[in-house]
């Protein structure tokens, strides 16, 4: 019996987490769970799983949570704030963690997870984007082990070789095959796409997934954020890491051999596989994700990444070879940018832009402490917030 600690358990991730986990109650027991804002979401899931502590975001929520659930008749330990999020993280109740706290938010608890040597599962790519070195430095030093639930990463993971080093040379490999759909507006005329409206942008065509991700699968940093998580979590550089458009979503990913061999991981888009395989690594679980109907898909196509039309695409790739702080500057500003589309302040189009004048704008340092860290993104937000602004 393992327990988990579910962090961002309101979300799409923590939801589809729940599920896989509801369908092994031999396996898996839930030691937390936490939520930020939707205390009543949280509640019907305490009921229904027990956990020994639940964490929301501010004392507000903590006391609505409290008589919710004394009036369900648990006995729930109920905290709030971030460094409630670390203890669940890293308390000696739980083997592993769910990292599914959407953006920087999620950073300090990951770090935490790993500097206590527990089983990450890992969907807050932003962590990796901003501290790739600092969080696999973590999970070396105290042993934790870190496995990737973005589902991408995971078809990767499941390609490459069992005790893979984090070296493409020592094992053979010459290239990640990242595959994209391409989102909504993949053939969408370039010239209206700052007339997209906020549900255009979220109706993702093949995955449901909360409104952050959904915008930047829309621009395609989502797969900007990707190949530098590639990066930190395979050892990869930028140059032999590809984006591949493949619009049906049917391979999640490929790893491409020095034989010719290329290895793909196939299965209908839903999170529930790459949670089940990261939960259960090295065995195999049942999901709940029924088995892929290849002739009813009939036909797989793939197409170059057109940075003209997605140049969120391109400035990921210039952060992560620019090194140094540009990739956390770049998710700052992301952020900023996406809620700030979300909220109707800026349109579509004035995403990408955003993004590239505070990369500019903001020097590009040296930075090997969270301390440092995010005071760059900081500065990035600060940035962001007063371009918008004007
Ligand atoms: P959602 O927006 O659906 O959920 C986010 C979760 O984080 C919710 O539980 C939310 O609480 C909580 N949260 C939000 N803000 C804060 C905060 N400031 N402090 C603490 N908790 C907070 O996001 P997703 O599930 O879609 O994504 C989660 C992560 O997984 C992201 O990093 C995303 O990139 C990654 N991911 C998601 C995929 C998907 O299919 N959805 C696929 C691959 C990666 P509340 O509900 O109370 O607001
Ligand atoms: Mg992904």
């Amino acid at each position: 019996m393992q327990s988990i600690s579910i962090l961002g358990a309101t979300g799409s991730i923590g939801v589809s987490t729940l599920d896989v986990v509801a369908r092994h109650p031999d396996r898996y027991r839930v030691f937390a769970l936490s939520a930020h804002s939707r205390v009543a979401e949280l509640a019907e899931q305490c009921q229904r799983f027990r956990p020994q502590v639940a964490v929301v975001g501010s004392a507000e929520a903590a006391a609505q949570l409290q008589t919710l659930l004394r009036a369900a008749g648990l006995s729930t330990e109920v905290a709030y704030g971030p460094q409630a999020l670390c203890d669940i993280a890293s308390a000696d109740g739980c083997d592993m963690v769910m990292a599914a706290i959407v953006g920087a938010a999620g950073l300090a608890s990951t770090l935490a997870a790993a500097r206590a040597g527990k089983k990450i599962l890992l969907a807050n790519k932003e962590a990796l984007v901003i501290s790739g070195q600092l969080l696999m430095d973590a999970v070396q030093a105290h042993g934790a082990s870190l496995l990737p639930i973005d589902s991408e990463h995971n078809a990767i993971f499941q390609c490459l070789p069992a005790g893979y080093t984090r070296s493409m040379t020592a094992h053979g490999v010459e290239k990640i095959l990242l595959t994209a759909s391409g989102g909504p507006f993949l053939h969408r005329d370039v010239n209206t796409l700052d007339q997209v409206t906020v549900e255009e942008a979220v109706a993702h065509p093949k995955w449901v997934m909360g409104r952050k991700i959904s915008v930047d699968s829309a621009t395609m940093m989502n797969k900007g954020l990707e190949v530098i998580e590639a990066h930190w979590l395979f050892g990869a550089p930028a140059d032999k890491i590809e984006v591949v458009i493949h619009p049906q979503s049917v391979i999640h990913s490929m790893v491409s051999y020095a034989d010719g061999s290329v290895l793909a991981q196939l299965g209908n888009p839903d999170m529930r596989t790459p949670i089940a395989n990261a939960l259960a690594y090295p065995e195999r679980i049942a999901s709940g994700v029924a088995a892929l109907d290849l002739a009813q898909i009939a036909q797989l196509s793939f197409l170059p990444p057109d940075y003209q039309r997605f140049p969120c695409l391109k400035l990921a790739y210039d952060a992560l070879r620019a090194g140094g702080t540009l990739a956390a500057i770049l998710n700052a500003a992301n952020e900023v940018a996406v809620q700030a589309f979300l909220d109707g302040r800026i349109g579509f189009g004035k995403i990408a832009p955003l993004i590239q004048e505070v990369m500019s704008a903001i020097p590009n340092r040296q930075a090997d402490d969270i301390t440092a860290l995010l005071e760059q993104d900081r500065q990035a937000r600060d940035h962001a917030e007063a371009l918008i602004s004007r």
